[in-house]
């Protein structure tokens, strides 16, 4: 087994890693960057090192301060975490040549997989079904142009290094393709330095499916079952569940099977995700992979029993995965809810700050993820999410019920949150019914931000 891994990441991510290693006696060397010398992932770490400032390009996504940190402390192993340096090929490739185990699949199968154009064209070959768009990039414009025409309106522009929902552009018609193609493209070298962009016929109230994958280098594939992230505000999902009422034992077992040839597809080693979006008629489409643990990784955890993160570090051990497909059973019913530090009356802008006041929900069949503790100050430069809220129940009425009220339960003061916006939906009859596709959200926030206001339920300071 692993003796000692540097996790290169922060948050709850870190601290769930940190867990999963100190259960299987590994040690364990967390880096921070200035503005988290109180960070509660730098505290449990059996060592931790400060690799540079707040800004993430200098500390958590500058690699050779991270490479340094792991040798000058003996580690054989990196864990990323997911974002920051999760999906970088070359930061796996760096690691191996290090003589460090990268805990994730290899540098060039990230390469394959991590362009998104590239990784629909893998699928297509492995017999999985992809949305009707481009072979590959676009050229320009005017290939984009003839392009739709042919898919037919509306289309969605991605770029091909995309991620979080960014660097993509809805277009209705042919009049607003090019200036969609020019945002697209600038936010997409904005945010990733990749201008490469494809284009995709848009699916109509799509509910998004999303498989979760291990595979270990033995060459072992399995797939743990759905989660259904159709609760999405612009793109970004916000609450997820497994198993999803949008599937039949069919339907589950074809999705399945697809996600498991496209994994083998690219020669996959570790966690991974598959993602689908599902049309109304039951048509699946492959839209990418995530070569990485995932933020919403515990909604599988709760109902399969398998800890994933373990997974990764015995597979990146080299040791088989200690389950086959038949070992595989969804038990129950579980969700998550992200609680970000956002004011959803500001157009859910960031709004960090100091925890004056923290309570956790607890009690049977809940898990909260989170790094936070009281007086705990979220800092500006990372990302807004401070507390994942899972249940897991025998059906899904019961964890809807036990969701409402662990959120209620939940207590964060110091700034605001989505709690409440959560807490609203978990009482919503579209989605009480499981009858909701990626649209519920957007089509209906302005009605439960209304009905929040009128229950003075917002958590506004
Ligand atoms: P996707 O939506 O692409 O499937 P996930 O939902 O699993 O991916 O999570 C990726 C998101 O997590 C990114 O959009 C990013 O904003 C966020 N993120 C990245 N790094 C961190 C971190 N260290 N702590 C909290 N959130 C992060
Ligand atoms: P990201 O890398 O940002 O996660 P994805 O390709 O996974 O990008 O797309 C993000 C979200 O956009 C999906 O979860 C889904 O809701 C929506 N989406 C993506 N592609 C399509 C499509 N072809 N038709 C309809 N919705 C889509
Ligand atoms: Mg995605």
């Amino acid at each position: 087994m692993l003796k000692r891994v540097l996790i290169a990441n922060r948050g709850e991510i870190a601290l769930r890693v940190i867990r999963a290693c100190r259960e299987l006696d590994i040690e364990t060397v967390a880096i921070y960057s200035t503005a988290d010398e109180s960070a509660l992932h730098a505290q449990i770490a059996t060592r931790s090192l400060c690799v540079g400032p707040a800004r993430a390009a200098d500390s958590y996504l500058n690699q050779d301060a991270i490479l340094s940190a792991a040798l000058a402390t003996g580690c054989d192993a990196i864990h990323p975490g997911y974002g920051f340096l999760s999906e970088n090929p070359d930061f796996a490739d760096r690691c191996v040549e290090a003589g460090l185990k990268y805990i994730g699949p290899s540098g060039d199968v990230i390469r394959k997989m991590g362009s998104k154009a590239a990784a629909r064209t893998l699928a297509q070959q492995a017999g999985v079904p992809v949305v009707p768009g481009s072979d590959g990039p676009l050229r320009d414009v005017e290939q984009a142009k003839e392009l739709a025409a042919q898919v037919g309106y509306p289309v969605l522009l991605k770029a091909s290094a995309g991620g979080g929902g960014r660097g993509m552009r809805q277009v209705d018609g042919p009049e607003g393709l090019e200036s969609a193609f020019h945002a697209a493209q600038a936010e997409a070298i904005a945010c990733f330095g990749d201008g490469e962009m494809y284009l995709e016929k848009l699916v109509l109230s799509p509910r998004h499916i999303e498989f979760q994958i291990m595979a270990d280098s033995q060459g072992h594939v399995v797939h743990l079952g759905e989660r259904d992230c159709s609760i999405q505000r612009r793109r970004q999902k916000l609450i997820e569940e497994s198993p999803s009422r949008a599937l039949t034992p069919q339907l589950r077992e074809e999705m399945g099977r697809a996600a498991v040839a496209a994994a083998k597809a690219a020669g996959y080693v570790g966690a991974g995700t598959v993602e689908f979006v599902l049309s109304p008629q039951g048509q699946f489409y492959f839209i990418e992979m995530n070569t990485r643990i995932q933020v919403e990784h515990p909604v599988t955890e709760l109902v399969t029993g398998v800890d994933l993160v373990k997974e990764q570090l015995r597979v990146a051990a080299g040791l088989p995965l200690s389950f086959t497909q038949e070992d595989i059973h969804v038990s129950g019913h579980a969700i998550e809810c992200r609680i970000n530090a956002e004011d959803p009356e500001h157009d859910f802008r960031p709004c960090p700050g100091k925890t004056e006041f923290l309570h956790l929900p607890g009690g049977p069949g809940v898990r909260v993820d989170t790094a936070l503790y009281p007086g705990y100050e979220v800092s500006p430069f990372y990302d807004s999410l401070v507390a994942k809220v899972l249940v897991h129940a025998p059906t899904r009425l019961e964890a809807i019920r036990r969701m409402r009220r662990s959120l209620e339960e939940l207590v964060i003061e110091g700034y605001p949150t989505n709690s409440a916006l959560a807490h609203l939906i978990m009482h919503d009859g579209e989605f009480v019914r499981g009858q909701y596709d990626t649209s519920f959200l957007d089509k209906n926030l302005p009605r439960l931000l209304e009905l929040a206001r009128t229950c003075d339920t917002l958590t506004a300071e």
